[in-house]
C-alpha cells in the first residue's frame, strides 16, 4: 500500500459482505495495487453480554429491534481512537441524499469511516453524541447498511487518483454541471434497424459537442426535472447579467 493511499474503515455487523463486489474490477484492482485500504471492525466484537448482543427492543413499542448506543457507541470510539479526523459517515434513509459532489470531495480527502445499520436502526442517540454524518443512498428502505456502503465506496474509490485509466475521464460524467450524461453509441453502424445518429460521424467536433449538449439537456430536463432546475439557475447565475 502507498503511504498516502485512501484508508477506508467499515463498522459491520456483517464484515464478511466486504469487499465484495468492490473487490472485483477497477475498484479491486486498485485495492490490490494499493491504490486504497479498506478495513472492517465487527460491531457485535464491542458487545459486552455473554449473548453478544446489539439490539434491543424500540422504547415505546413497536416493531423490529434498534442498535444499542452503549455497543454501536464502544465500535465508534475504537475508530475514533485511530482515525478521529476522517469524515464519519452513517448509512441510513433519513440521511442527506448522496452526491456526486460530496463524492468527490470525499475521494480528495485521506479517507472515511462508515458505520452501517441493521435492523429498525440506530439508537437516536448516537448522532447526538457523536460528530457523525448521516449519508442516504436513495428514497428507498435496504435491509442493511453495507449495500448503501458498497454503493459509496465505489463511487469514492473510481475517483481516487490513479485508478480510472488514462482514457477515462469522470469530467464529463452525468451529475457535471447538474446534467446527465449524452448518449452513446458504438459499432455496429446499424443495429436491429437502427442507425447511430449521422453527426457522430461527421468528424466536426464541434458540432458533435454541440449535439451532445443539446441532448443531454433533452435528457436531463425529461427525467430529471429536480437536476434541470439547478442547471437553469446556474445558467443564470453563470451568465453576465446573472445575480452573481
Ligand atoms: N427503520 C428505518 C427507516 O425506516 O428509516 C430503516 C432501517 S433499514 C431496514 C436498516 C439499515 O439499512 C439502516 O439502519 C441503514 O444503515 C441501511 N439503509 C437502508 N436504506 C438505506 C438507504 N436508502 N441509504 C443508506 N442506508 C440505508
Amino acid at each position: 500500500m502507498t503511504n498516502n493511499a485512501f484508508a477506508a474503515t467499515v463498522l459491520t455487523l456483517y464484515p464478511e459482505m466486504f469487499p465484495g463486489p468492490i473487490g472485483l474490477s477497477l475498484a479491486g484492482s486498485a485495492l490490490k495495487s494499493g491504490l486504497w485500504s479498506l478495513k472492517t471492525l465487527d460491531i457485535r466484537d464491542y458487545a459486552t453480554d455473554k449473548h453478544r448482543s446489539v439490539d434491543d427492543s424500540p422504547s415505546g413499542g413497536g416493531a423490529g429491534m434498534v442498535l444499542r448506543p452503549d455497543v454501536v457507541g464502544l465500535s465508534i470510539q475504537a475508530v475514533l481512537a485511530k482515525a478521529s479526523s476522517l469524515p464519519f459517515l452513517v448509512m441510513t434513509p433519513r440521511g442527506k441524499p448522496l452526491t456526486q459532489s460530496r463524492v468527490k470531495a470525499l475521494a480528495a480527502g485521506s479517507g472515511v469511516n462508515i458505520l452501517c445499520g441493521r435492523f429498525e436502526g440506530f439508537d437516536e442517540r448516537l448522532f447526538e453524541h457523536y460528530p457523525l454524518e448521516p449519508v442516504s443512498v436513495g428514497d428507498y428502505v435496504l435491509s442493511g447498511g453495507e449495500p448503501a456502503a458498497l454503493v459509496l465506496l465505489d463511487a469514492i474509490v473510481r475517483l481516487l487518483p490513479g485508478v480510472m485509466g488514462k482514457s477515462a475521464s469522470a469530467e464529463d460524467e452525468s451529475f457535471e454541471g447538474y446534467l446527465l450524461e449524452y448518449p452513446h453509441y458504438t459499432r455496429p453502424r446499424e443495429w436491429e434497424g437502427r442507425m447511430i445518429p449521422e453527426i457522430l460521424h461527421s468528424g466536426d467536433h464541434a458540432k458533435i459537442a454541440a449535439w451532445r449538449q443539446q441532448k443531454a439537456e433533452e435528457h436531463t430536463r425529461l427525467w430529471r426535472p429536480d437536476l434541470w432546475e439547478h442547471y437553469l439557475a446556474s445558467k443564470i447565475r453563470k451568465s453576465p447579467s446573472g445575480t452573481q
